[in-house]
Formats: C-alpha cells, structure tokens, sequence
C-alpha cells in the first residue's frame, strides 16, 4: 500500500514530461479536510472512489507532491510541498519533517541548482514549503538559479495577511526568495513556455491558479487545491476547510468541470492520490473522475 502511495509517477504530454514527486499522504477522516461531512454522505461516489481516493473504512487519501517538469529546454518544479524543518503546530504528521525530497529530486534528474522555474498554484504552506531550506539556523532559496513564479494578486493579499495555519509562511518560505531577488509577480493568464500557461482558479485562494499543458494536440491541466479531491467532482459545493472564498471556489469548480469535462484532457491532482491523474466524464447529473 505504503509502495503504491508513494510510487513514482510520469507522464508525457506531447513534448513535456512531468513526473510526480511525493513529499508525503495523508489518510484522514472525511471530516478533517471537509468540515461537517462524513464518509455517509460519499456512498454513492465509492464505487469510483474506492479504492484509490476513499478506504473501506472511510477515510480519504491526501497525497502531497510536486510536479517535476521538463519542457521546451526548461527544467521546472510545480508546487513545492510542505518542506523540512518546518514548524507546523496544527498539523503533527507535517511538523518539522526530514524527508529525502531533494535528494529524490536529484536522482530524477531534477538537482534544485538545475531547477529554472518554480512555480507555486497558490502561497498555502504545502505550496511552498521547500522553496527554502534551513541553512546555518537561516532559510536559504532551494533553488539558487530559478525563477519563482507568484500571481501578482496572491502576493498581494498574503503579505497582509497572517498565515492562516500558523505555518509562518511569509517568513519562512516567501520572504527569503523575494529577498534574494528570485521571483516574478505574474499575472493569472501568464505564459511560462510556449508549451505551459496558468489559467485562474481562483476561490481556494484569491490568485489561485492551475496550469495548463499544450504540446502536440494534447493537453493536461493541473489543479492546484481548487480541488482537494476527487469527491469535489461530484460534490463541487463542498468546502475545504482551505477555502478562502466558498462561493468562488465552488464557481470555479463548476467551471473548470465545464471546460475540462468530457474531453481528452488528462487532469492532475495536485492532492490526488495515486494514480493521481485521470478525466472528468459526466455522470448522471453531475461528474465522476475516470481512471
Ligand atoms: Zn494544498
């Protein structure tokens, strides 16, 4: 089981590849991501949820990873997980982790001093965590010779805003790299290479966004936490206990099912457990994901 959660993952989209990387999962009752739900309520989804998203005795999968890339000559990290050595009070199982993500990261090819572009869907901890690494009791840019990529409206509210997990992200994580002189603010609509763009998803967070694959005729998307998980495809009206803006986030997941839904175009959950990606299909009156 243990193997299976944490296997590595690839993909090839055209001319881009992208691989995932896990930093570590979670397995937790429907209650703790999804405040006032139970397991009860997701019967009718099991037969598609089970046995990848949801245990037999209820529980959900919430895998946190990376999504390594490799396109058109650059070399680029999508979401950079929680980190090590962080201090993260309200969640035990991420408090002050030693995980050999870096070194797993090099054996894949993706040394952190290779790394060109890091680009973060959104500024929650998970998101950014290894952004910096603790060096000499500081924290020290991972990846000396990249660009990091925020959305402009993002940075905006989070510098005004406290850390909402009493994760300190702002100093840990933003500070040092804005420090140093390593990120863009970018707008919702950015284009990172002729084959990778963002698209806004925005609800979870205010400049929330996914990112968009285009090589050759095909094409894949990956979802940041506008979806926790897969279950919010049949329940877009639940809320994460994540969710800055209910209201939008629940939008913006009846949107992208929308443009998303029913077409060859492969979907990556950035907390999808494995086999993380698949395809949004109607079903009945609203969307299942397909494996
Ligand atoms: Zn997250």
């Amino acid at each position: 089981m243990r193997d299976r959660l944490y296997q590595q993952l690839s993909w090839q989209i055209g001319d881009v590849s992208i691989t995932r990387l896990v930093e570590v999962v979670l397995i937790a009752p429907v209650g703790s991501l999804f405040p006032g739900r139970t397991a009860d309520e997701l019967e009718p989804c099991a037969r598609w949820l089970q046995p990848n998203f949801l245990s037999a005795d209820g529980n959900i999968f919430l895998s946190i990873h990376a999504f390594l890339i490799r396109a058109g000559g650059l070399k680029m990290i999508v979401d950079t997980c929680a980190g090590n050595g962080k201090d993260l009070p309200l969640f035990p199982e991420w408090n002050n982790m030693n995980t050999p993500f870096l070194e797993n990261m090099t054996k894949l090819g993706f040394a952190p001093e290779s790394i060109d572009r890091v680009m973060c869907t959104h500024l929650h901890f998970d998101h950014v965590g290894w952004n910096t690494r603790p060096v000499d009791g500081k924290w020290v840019p991972t990846f000396a010779n990249a660009r990091y990529l925020f959305n402009k409206t993002e940075w905006e509210f989070w510098k005004d805003h406290d850390d909402p997990y009493g994760a300190n992200t702002i100093e840990h994580a933003l500070k040092p790299v804005i420090n140093a002189g390593l990120v863009d603010l970018v707008d919702t609509h950015h284009r990172i290479c002729d084959e990778i763009s963002l698209i806004p998803t925005p609800g979870h967070t205010p400049g929330h966004v996914s990112v968009l694959i285009q090589s050759k005729g095909a094409e894949a998307v990956i979802t940041g936490d506008m979806f926790h998980h897969p279950c919010q495809m049949a329940h877009p009206e639940w809320i994460d206990m994540g969710d800055i803006s209910s209201d939008v986030a629940e939008q913006t997941r009846l949107a992208f099912m929308q443009r998303f839904g029913n077409r060859p175009s492969l979907v990556l959950g950035t907390h999808f457990a494995t086999p993380t990606a698949g395809h949004i299909v109607s079903d009945g009156k609203g969307w299942r994901f397909d494996t």
